[in-house]
């Protein structure tokens, strides 16, 4: 038996990005970009490029993050697989 009450709790959410590399900023209302943008959280590691121990983020907007990395990208197309002829 399960026993519920209704709860009230205040939950924090993003709700704007601002690209690092632009300066744009990119809200919920903007469903395409705000499904587009690059979030990225690390911390450096003995050794690492980047300082020891220190904690970094990296946010993005489309543009910047193909700008960036797009000439690396390896592309695949989905669905190749379910468009051959079955055989029969
Ligand atoms: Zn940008």
């Amino acid at each position: 038996m399960r026993t519920k009450e209704t709860i009230s709790k205040i939950v924090e959410c993003t709700t704007s990005i601002t690209c690092d590399r632009c300066g744009k900023v990119i809200t919920r209302d903007d469903i395409v970009e705000w499904q587009e943008q690059q979030c990225f959280d690390g911390c450096g590691g003995y050794g690492s490029a980047f300082p020891d121990s220190v904690r970094w983020t990296l946010d993005l907007c489309d543009s910047c993050w193909y700008c960036l990395v797009g000439e690396f990208v390896k592309y695949e197309t989905y669905g190749q697989e379910d468009d051959e002829p079955e055989d029969e």
